[in-house]
């Protein structure tokens, strides 16, 4: 039903329904809420391994179990891996720490409660910031807590029963919360890529939605542009791609702002994403909200972050990817372009890295990784984890084009492949046995130049009436006859001694 008492003409931007919805006069506010699986060997409270999958319900314990007269224990790699998060973001570290039960029940936690930080988290506040079309972001943190992960109902092992896999609970997780800074379904595109890089820079969470190792809910709500509070929220559950929050974050914002024109309520619920049919469906309203009945946990002491601890975590820090494009551009010379692309992932770092160490010639090496090793990763689908080519390999190509015996597009386009193919063999081998190498024989190449010019002769007397734009042509044709291996500049030379003689 819709209320028309509160379509309200007099106020601009919001629309009777007889007329079109004007969304510009509307702003989205985005809010997000990442949940990072952390990459400890073990648990969170105990020795249970932590990896991904496995035989359900092989990797718990009495203590996962949460059984009578067990005792939890701190995993101090997983505060340090939230430490390492907060420090990269510029967060505050809390050094004063406490666990709290969060208590509801649900089949896929087997304790009853949830283990989180609830008035401590370790880090509070930071940034991070986004590059977008018309420039960089800043977006709040609001803070990142540490909390103890669920198990798995599974709803397709069995018809008629939900099965549950206990092996991921008690496995470590960040919870990632910003501000209510966001604006559009591209900023919080951008958010998450860029939270992502940070995580696998940092090597403490591999930042797979798919696999469900990072997670995302999206709150999303919508105010008229210029008003200074916000408007009522919702919150997105089930959004397992990074393209999927964008897609949850458009509609959900489409369909508030035609509510909010046609003057009716927003309720403030939590909504599911159908990624098949591009929609969001409620699951709950407020109202039906928990009371998670919060308390100190009574079998975890409160922990200390040293001064000591802080410092050896900072010192371990690796560069991050907004340090590594100013060193590339300030250091190698590169255009800032290809040190972002260089940087976007961290083992494209590595191999670029390794790869300057057998080349000074940066900027060729860039060209590389951009052009002939991403698109043939692109086009295979794989990552650079499966790229074969050794970089010293890699440098003798680059050496053989730098050194006129090869040009870069037949390098690019025939060694290149085959030097994929075959990794172990040498590049100037694959060049003699393809018979690709260029020749700098000059009988070689004026012969060819005589088959060129024979070819045309009505140019040739073009060309020496004065059209000597025409060379390019000639130098074109002779590329074409020795199928690119005439050296192109000897070729250049020879032609106008020819011409011009
Ligand atoms: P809740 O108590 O419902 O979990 P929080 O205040 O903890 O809400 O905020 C959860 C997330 O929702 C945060 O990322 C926050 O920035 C975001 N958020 C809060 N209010 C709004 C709003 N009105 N519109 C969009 N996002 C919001
Ligand atoms: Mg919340």
């Amino acid at each position: 039903m819709v209320d028309l008492q509160h379509a309200d003409p007099a106020v601009p931007g919001r629309r009777s329904i007889y007329m079109a919805i004007n969304y510009d006069a509307y702003e989205i506010v985005v809010g997000l809420e990442v949940h990072a699986q952390l990459l400890t060997r073990t648990k969170l409270f105990c020795g249970d391994s932590a990896a991904f999958g496995g035989e359900p319900n092989t990797h718990v314990s009495p203590i996962t179990l949460g059984h009578p007269g067990t005792l939890p224990r701190l995993n101090r790699t997983a505060v340090e891996y939230a430490i390492r998060m907060g420090l990269a973001c510029n967060s505050e570290i809390e050094r004063h720490n406490y666990f709290a039960r969060k208590n509801y029940f649900y089949p896929d936690l087997p304790k009853g409660y949830q283990i989180s930080q609830h008035t401590t988290p370790v880090c509070k506040g930071g940034v991070v910031n986004i590059r977008m079309p018309d420039g960089q972001r800043t977006i709040r943190l609001n803070r990142i807590h540490l909390e103890e992960d669920a198990g798995k109902s599974l709803h397709d092992v069995d018809p008629d029963y939900t099965s549950v896999d206990l092996n991921r609970a008690g496995v470590p997780l960040i919870e990632i919360v910003t501000e209510p800074d966001l604006r559009s379904g591209d900023e919080a595109y951008a958010y998450l890529t860029e939270l992502r890089k940070i995580l696998r820079y940092l090597e403490i969470c591999d930042g797979n939605m798919e696999e469900g190792s990072m997670r995302c809910d999206a709150n999303v709500s919508v105010r008229l542009k210029g008003a200074t509070t916000l408007g009522t929220k919702v919150e997105v559950k089930n959004l397992n791609s990074i393209r999927n929050v964008r897609r949850a974050i458009e509609f959900e914002a489409g369909r508030l702002i035609g509510l909010v024109d046609q003057g009716m309520a927003v309720r403030q619920e939590t909504r599911s994403f159908d990624a098949g049919a591009g929609t969001t469906f409620a699951l709950r309203t407020k109202e039906e909200a928990n009371d998670y009945r919060y308390f100190a946990d009574p079998d975890l002491p409160p922990f200390e972050v040293t001064e000591a601890f802080l410092e050896k975590i900072r010192a371990g820090l690796p560069p991050l990817p907004e340090q590594l494009v100013a060193t590339f551009r300030t250091v190698l010379q590169l255009p800032e372009y290809d040190a972002r692309v260089i940087c976007d992932d961290k083992d494209s770092v590595a191999y670029f890295e390794k790869l300057i160490g057998y080349t000074t010639n940066y900027k060729a090496a860039a060209n590389w990784l951009l052009g002939p090793v991403k698109s043939g990763l692109n086009e295979k689908g794989q990552d650079w984890k499966d790229f074969p080519v050794a970089p010293a390999a890699l440098a003798r190509l680059m050496q053989l084009v730098e050194e006129g015996r090869l040009s870069f597009s037949i390098a690019a386009e025939r060694i290149f492949p085959a030097l994929v193919e075959q990794p172990s063999r040498e590049p100037l081998d694959i060049a003699i046995a393809l018979n690709l190498l260029q020749s700098s024989d000059t009988t070689e190449i004026t012969a060819w130049i005589d088959q060129a010019l024979a070819g045309m002769p009505d140019k040739v007397s073009e060309y020496k009436k004065g059209k000597k734009g025409l060379i390019g042509l000639f130098v074109g044709e002779v590329k074409k006859l020795s199928k690119g291996k005439a050296d192109p500049r000897l070729t250049n030379q020879l032609l106008i001694e020819k011409l011009e003689n």
